[in-house]
């Protein structure tokens, strides 16, 4: 058989040290992703249709609970192992990944990523009882998370406290407010909705934000609007209105504090949605190379893989996809507390890359395949669509992650000039 960089081949290629467990769980992400995934995402695209058996062949296979610990019954993957599995989902449908990983990071989040963070005995111990319900919900109910945070305003890039508001009543929290673009709004069983605690006679302040696991059924919760959107349109994310809805305290998906300070020394908790890019770019250039071999069904024998000015092109993307691949698994190992400056650096540096790169992966892409490659039969242009949404993503959108590399470059914490 032909030995070259194709959908046969985990996304980290296949000189990349996985362990025995990364294996397994990237086997099935591809299996999963190419014989049931790919099949269904041009019609899940076309309708604007949330890809619920995705989900449920996700649930079967116990994928839903990738990123639950082993000791709560499951996967225990790390952020690496997560992100790599991400990749591969989003080699074959990218709104299915994009929305796990709204599902996987809310279980990162209250798990592996917090037991990294401080907390008083007390609040150790209360997170401890929250996070078994949780997870519980994922491992034996099947539950699905999504991770609504944007607002429409500044809370969303981290320049002000979440708009969205909690109040604290007895046995629980009283929220109020919007979430807009909340992928999974359509099939997620719980929103985990980041909020301000509203304390009396005090301003709202980031230091009190609050991460809550709101249940669809909950009174006073509405979804609401359309979704006709550009691209990942599977992910149906429509906005969510919060009015005077009762959580238990149980909610709480992480203590009182400790999203604020995960959002200062966890960084890596926002590169996680740059998967689902790196998979549509692997996706976008392993197209490029079967069209080009005339190994496209339904597209004839014709090849065009003998002029030059294609295998220029290919050589391009290749180089492009490569910088990308080597930037992310670099990032990917490097995500914990407390990182280095140079590892913060890069984070935003990957993020940027992946979003950026992913579009103009695509992009090389239809210039190359040509006119007939982008009719709506044939995967490319909803990648070229779908690639296009990462850079708009908050809070590490491309235009963020340049304001940030520069700033931090040329100041240490606590610098001014004047
Ligand atoms: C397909 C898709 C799925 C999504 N799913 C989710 C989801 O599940 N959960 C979720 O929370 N969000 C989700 N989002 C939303 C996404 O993360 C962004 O919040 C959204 O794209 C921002 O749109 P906007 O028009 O408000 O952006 P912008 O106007 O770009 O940003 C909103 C605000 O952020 C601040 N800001 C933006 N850029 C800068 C800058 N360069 N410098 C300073 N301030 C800046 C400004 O205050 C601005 O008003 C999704 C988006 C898409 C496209």
């Amino acid at each position: 058989m032909t030995e070259r960089l194709d959908s046969t081949m985990p996304i980290c290629g296949d000189d990349f040290a996985l362990s025995d467990k990364q294996q397994g769980l990237m086997a099935l992400a591809r299996q999963l992703g190419r014989d049931k995934f790919a099949p269904r995402a041009a019609q899940l695209d076309r309708d604007a249709q949330f890809p619920f058996a995705n989900y449920e062949d996700m649930r079967e296979a116990g994928l839903l609970s990738l990123c639950v610990p082993e000791a709560h019954g499951g996967h225990g993957a790390d952020y690496a192992t997560y992100a790599m599995v991400s990749a591969e989902i989003g080699r074959y449908c990218g709104a299915t990944a994009l929305t796990f990983n709204m599902h996987v990071c809310t279980m990162l989040w209250s798990g592996l990523l917090s037991e990294d963070l401080e907390m008083t005995p007390e609040q150790r111990r209360i997170h401890q009882s929250h996070q078994a319900l949780h997870f519980s919900r994922v491992v034996k109910d099947g539950a699905i998370y999504a991770q609504p945070f944007s607002e429409g305003g500044a809370a969303a890039s981290g320049a002000q406290p979440f708009g969205t508001i909690a109040v604290k009543a007895p046995g629980g929290w009283i929220v109020n407010g919007k979430k807009i673009f909340a992928s999974l709004s359509d099939a997620a069983d719980f929103f985990g909705v980041l909020c301000t605690e509203k304390k009396p006679g005090t301003d709202l302040s980031r230091r009190d934000t609050l991460y809550l696991a709101v249940p669809r059924t909950a009174q006073g919760l509405t979804v609401q609007g359309d979704w006709d959107p550009l691209g990942m349109r599977a992910t149906v994310s429509r906005n969510l209105i919060f009015q005077d809805v009762f959580v238990p305290d149980e909610a709480a998906l992480m203590p009182q504090g400790l999203y604020f300070q995960a959002a200062s020394r966890w960084p890596h908790m926002f590169m996680t949605l740059s998967p689902t890019y790196m998979g549509i770019a692997q996706a976008a250039y392993d197209f490029t190379v079967a069209y080009l071999r005339g190994e496209i069904a339904g597209t004839g024998p014709v090849k065009r893989r003998q002029f030059a000015t294609k295998q220029i092109a290919v050589a391009e993307m290749f180089i492009k996809l490569e910088q990308t691949r080597n930037l992310f698994l670099r990032a990917i190992s490097d995500a914990k507390v407390d990182p280095s400056k140079s590892a913060r650096l890069r984070a935003y540096a990957t993020q940027y890359t992946i979003m950026e790169n992913a579009q103009d992966i695509a992009r090389l892409a239809i210039r190359t395949c040509g006119g007939q490659s982008m009719l709506k039969s044939l995967p490319l242009e909803r990648l070229y669509r779908d690639a296009r949404c990462g850079s708009l993503m908050l809070p590490w959108t491309a235009e963020l992650c340049l304001d940030r590399l520069g700033r931090e470059a040329l100041y240490e914490p606590g610098e001014k000039d004047e």
